[in-house]
């Protein structure tokens, strides 16, 4: 499959133009802003074209990967959608979930692909976790506590901590991770939320840390904490069930890493998991889906409701008010 990066990006570098090579892909271009940084980026990558203007970019591709900042996904999905390209977009989708919900039905008409870039669900130690769940190992869940307050380092702070505009803010960022991974352990979509957010020393204009709490229509109550201001803390998600804990340190993070235990009546296990890279397997299951065959991780719709999830913890912080969660219809 042939591809085009639309956005010289961090995380293209670091992760997605190696997962993409991996699959066997072919990254043929790659789209930045400035004329200087097309050209840089592309030579420093092994990329045969960097262009500044789009359609140069989508030129003879298959598909293409969206990481721009946020505010851009919505007219460059469009554009691709449009050009008949698959599309694999970084989270969030976009910003509002109208925008998002604008972009999955575009694509749907035109009957390309298209995957939301949550790699969290890829992860072995939560596709351990979430098998846990659904073969009843820790019976009825009654709740689940994420703890996803990181120190986010220099070289990402940037629009991150200071453009509202670009979608800055530790809830855009980090919620709609702990949104979708939730959804895909529990298999169910939070109905409300309650939420509280501050800037604790990075955000500037935008919230740094955020702490929510979510209804289950099962029931379940879900608590989230994220931030980009902690160094010491290390990430984890906890799911208490009726029968059985299941405690995972170390998860919410980028790399096959961290130790999930399954706590009982009268013991604990160490649960093994599968070590595969996590974009690996996302870009994976999106070629596959672009050749006919399964879906992607995370698809449209999951981008959708991940984003209107975190949409609903940003109002709810704002108004200091219980905010149903409006998934735009889909
Ligand atoms: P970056 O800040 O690295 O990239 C965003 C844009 O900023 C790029 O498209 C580029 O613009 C510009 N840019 C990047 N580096 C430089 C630089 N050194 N000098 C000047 N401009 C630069 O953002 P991230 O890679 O961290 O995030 C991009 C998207 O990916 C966001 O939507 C984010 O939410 C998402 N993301 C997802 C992750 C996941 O695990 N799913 C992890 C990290 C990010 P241009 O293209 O015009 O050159």
């Amino acid at each position: 499959m042939r591809w085009g990066l639309i956005g010289a990006s961090t995380i293209a570098a670091e992760h997605m133009i190696g997962a993409i090579r991996a699959s066997g892909g072919e990254i043929a271009t790659v789209l930045s802003s400035s004329p200087d940084r097309a050209v840089s980026y592309a030579a420093k990558h092994d990329i045969p074209k960097g262009v500044t203007d789009l359609d140069a970019a989508m030129d003879g591709v298959d598909a293409v990967y969206i990481s721009t900042t946020n505010e851009k996904h919505l007219p460059q999905a469009m554009a691709a959608i449009a050009a008949g390209k698959h599309v694999l977009c970084e989270k969030p989708l976009a910003m509002s979930v109208a925008d998002a919900v604008t972009m999955v039905k575009a694509a749907q008409a035109a009957n390309v692909t298209f995957g939301t870039n949550h790699h969290l669900r890829n992860a072995g130690s939560h596709l351990a976790i979430r098998e846990l769940i659904a073969t009843g190992r820790i019976g009825t869940v009654l709740s689940v506590r994420v703890f996803h307050a990181v120190h986010l380092p220099p070289h990402l702070q940037g629009w991150r901590i200071d453009n509202p505009d670009a979608g800055g803010g530790v809830i855009p960022d980090i919620t709609v991770h702990d949104a979708d991974t939730v959804r895909f352990h529990l298999g169910e979509d939070p109905v409300d939320v309650v939420a509280m957010k501050t800037a604790s020393g990075m955000g500037q204009g935008v919230e740094d840390s955020a702490m929510s709490i979510w209804s289950m229509p099962s029931g379940a109550m879900v608590h989230t904490h994220e931030s980009f201001t902690h160094r010491f803390a290390g990430s984890g998600i906890e799911v208490h069930g009726t029968e059985g804990s299941i405690i995972a340190r170390g998860v919410m993070t980028q790399a096959p890493v961290g130790d999930v235990t399954l706590r009982f009546e009268g013991g604990e296990q160490a649960v093994e998991y599968a070590t595969h890279g996590l974009y690996d397997r996302a870009v994976d299951l999106f070629s596959k889906a672009c050749a006919g065959e399964g879906r992607p991780a995370a698809d449209g719709v999951d981008g959708v409701k991940s984003l209107a999830v975190a949409a609903a913890v940003a109002k709810a912080a704002e108004t200091g008010t219980r905010t149903a969660v409006d998934y735009g219809g889909v």
